[in-house]
């Protein structure tokens, strides 16, 4: 260890506190410091080198360092790095605004900036809120969500969550929510099949019975993400998005992880033709450099906030660093980078050659399902793959699969017992090569506690 990482490690000891992070086991173990990046791998302080197997929490794009994307907020930053949009407009704010009503699904023609997916999740809720408010009709205030959604981590975002480990504690001081289930097929008796029943039959119930006091239904769209990378059952969220519209309640599609090309289409709503009224992004937006969301609005919803001043109908809502130009101008620079390297079009490619490599998991004893959609995927193991027995949490199975995956040089956070893959699109087929090989080796080696044969 060299005299800089102990410096480091001392001082991130003595001041860091995490996220997501028991940090009595944290400083238990010898910290990993990252000094830099260069394209799909990190660097620690000690010059050994990483696969970034997780795009960096679900963030990354293009790579590390990439120079367009560094050119891009150097040139902005030789113009200015911030003002506001409280009131005024910036060149790069304009432009990706446009840019981004050009890529969604139809109809969402305008867009509300904030900083993070959380902020972004608060401002199409507090807009659907006052939607109907503005409309006059009084009455519609709760929120439709699904078993083990998240949504980020503020109050709000948190009152449309239902991941208990999280959200428990805080419920006392939340907003209740409707809680649908979500269509987990490995986990439901009757398959993806009935799973989606079920789901569709509650969400019919619910509007039936409640629709008078429900604004909208919040869902990620095609792969719920932080609750193990569960994929929808086919059809399912088409027909959740008509009976939506069928029975006069709000769609937010909460596009924060499976926005800009991680699922194989621009958007997961594209992968069925669905048209939310509001959709928040964020993660990959900037190809994953800089703290920007933003919430997408139809025309329909913003106008009912277009009135007289004195008819009090503002969205009065707003953060400092709303539409900040160095991260609007790096989204400009990313989104060029989409259409010139049809970005979209290779994850399709890249996911079914990850597919491929990763069949080879699929007989192992403790590999209970393998679930993928375009670049995202979460692995599900299981101490009995015949009854589906779960490992018990305290085992921290997930947690010591991707230790080994970091011996092995490549980063990873798992969730659960679900493993984590989600590499940045921009990685090569020699890159998710050496990157699935790494996974299959973490997994065998912890599970079978033997290297794979
Ligand atoms: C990550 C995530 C969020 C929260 O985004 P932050 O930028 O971390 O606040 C919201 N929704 C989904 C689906 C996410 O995956």
């Amino acid at each position: 260890m060299t005299p800089q990482y102990e410096r480091l490690a001392a001082l991130n000891k003595a001041h860091l506190w995490h996220p997501f992070t028991q940090m009595k086991d944290y400083n238990d173990a010898d910290p990993l410091i990252i000094e830099r990046g260069e394209g799909v791998r990190l660097y620690d302080v000690q010059g050994r080198a990483y696969y970034d197997g997780f795009s960096s929490v679900w963030l990354n794009v293009h790579g590390h360092n990439v120079p367009e994307l560094n050119q891009a907020i150097t040139d902005q930053l030789e113009r200015v790095a911030h003002t506001t949009l409280l009131g005024m407009a910036n060149v790069p704010a304009i432009e990706l605004a446009e840019k981004l009503a050009g890529i969604a699904p139809k109809g969402l023609h305008k867009v509300f900036y904030s900083d993070s997916g959380a902020t972004g999740v608060e401002i199409a809720i507090k807009m659907a809120f006052q939607y109907w408010h503005n409309r006059g009709v009084r009455g519609k205030t709760t929120f439709i969500t699904m078993k083990q959604a998240y949504h980020g981590d503020t109050i709000g975002a948190v009152s449309v969550g239902a991941i208990p480990l999280y959200h428990d504690v805080f419920r006392p001081m939340l907003f209740p929510s409707h809680v649908i289930p979500y269509p987990y097929a490995y986990r439901h008796e009757g398959g993806a099949a009935e799973a989606k029943k079920e789901t569709l039959t509650a969400l019919r119930h619910l509007l039936e019975t409640r629709s008078d006091e429900i604004a909208a239904l919040i869902v990620e769209p095609i792969v719920q993400g932080a609750s193990g990378i569960i994929v929808m059952p086919q059809g399912c969220l088409r027909e959740m998005a008509a009976l939506c519209r069928e029975y006069n309640v709000l769609l937010i599609a909460d596009e924060v992880a499976t926005g800009f090309g991680r699922t194989g289409a621009m958007f997961a709503c594209d992968l069925e033709d669905v048209a939310p009224d509001l959709m928040v992004i964020g993660k990959g937006l900037t190809g994953g450099y800089l703290p920007v969301a933003a919430t997408l609005a139809t025309d329909e919803v913003y106008d009912a906030f277009y009135a007289d001043y004195r008819e009090q109908k503002t969205f009065f809502h707003g953060h400092s660093f709303t539409g900040n130009p160095l991260g609007c101008a790096v989204a400009l620079a990313s989104l060029k980078l989409f259409e010139e390297r049809s970005m979209v079009e290779g994850v399709q490619a890249k996911a079914s050659f990850v597919a491929q490599k990763l069949a080879a998991l699929k007989d192992r004893p403790h590999v209970g399902e393998i679930r993928q959609q375009g670049l995202m995927i979460g692995i599900e193991l299981v101490r009995d793959k015949v009854s589906r027995e779960p490992y018990d949490w305290a085992e921290r199975i997930g947690v010591r699969t991707s230790q080994r995956a970091r011996e092995l040089g490549m980063l990873t956070r798992p969730l659960g017992n679900v493993v984590v893959f989600i590499p940045p699109l921009a990685s090569t087929e020699a890159e998710l090569d050496a990157m699935t090989d790494i996974l299959a080796e973490s997994i065998v080696s912890v599970t079978e506690g033997g290297l794979m044969k």
